[in-house]
């Protein structure tokens, strides 16, 4: 999120970067699976996530829109979301024993739970969220060990690069430079380039955003 709030009403007023320690650590959550339910439309895929649950989770992404995921506005752009179950209000992928069962490939955002991001000047920064996670006697875990991400300098750079790249789009489409047929254009580009086409396992995630992204720019 851009900064437009008071941090200090849900954080503990501090900024971080992944290389600082933060008291996060919830002891395996130990059978709480409160940030698996009732999450409304907020855990929003990034073109890392597809790739992540379809390349290593095998979930095509046809099959990933006919269970878990839908397709939303967020500010003013459709993208994909996790989906919440109708009767539950669990997500998918929450198991029977309150467990995550597609926890090596889940995606970002449940990564950082309970840290938020906040983008400035280019950039982000993490935040604690301090009100979400009510797991008692937490821990100081270091950011990038929690993120669970391989390569976090280069994860690090794509995510704030998509966090502007898709931004662009949004404010074109929220201050209404971009709309009608050509918003709903520009829309289904972007959610087929960066969504909808497979990714290969044969050549590394960052090269072939690079080069997805050279594409939906030409
Ligand atoms: S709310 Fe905290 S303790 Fe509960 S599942 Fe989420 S991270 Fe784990
Ligand atoms: S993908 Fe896993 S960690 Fe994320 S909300 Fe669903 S069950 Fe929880």
């Amino acid at each position: 999120m851009e900064r437009d709030w008071d941090l200090s009403e849900v954080t503990d007023g501090k900024l971080y970067s992944s290389s600082d320690l933060a008291k996060i650590g919830c002891n395996d959550c130990k059978g709480c699976s409160a940030c698996c339910r009732n999450m409304e439309q907020s855990i929003i895929l990034d073109p890392y996530d597809v790739y992540r649950l379809t390349i290593e989770g095998m979930i095509s992404i046809n099959e990933l829109l006919a269970t878990s995921v839908e397709l939303c506005v967020v500010e003013g752009f459709i993208l994909p979301v996790l989906k919440m179950q109708k009767n539950s209000n669990a997500c998918y992928y929450l198991n029977q024993e309150g467990r995550c069962s597609i926890h090596k490939y889940r995606p970002g955002i449940c990564r950082m739970f309970p840290l938020g991001r906040i983008y400035e000047n280019g950039t982000f920064q993490y935040f604690l969220q301090i009100h979400e996670c009510k797991a008692e006697n937490k821990t100081k875990v270091k950011i990038k060990q929690w993120l669970d991400t391989p390569d976090c300098k280069h994860y690090e750079a794509f995510i704030s690069d998509w966090h502007y790249f898709v931004k662009e789009y949004q404010n074109q489409a929220m201050n209404g430079k971009l709309q009608g047929e050509v918003l709903k254009e520009r829309n289904m580009q972007l959610l087929s380039i960066f969504y909808l086409t497979p990714y290969t396992e044969q050549e590394d995630f960052y090269s072939q955003y690079e080069e997805r992204k050279q594409l939906f720019l030409s």
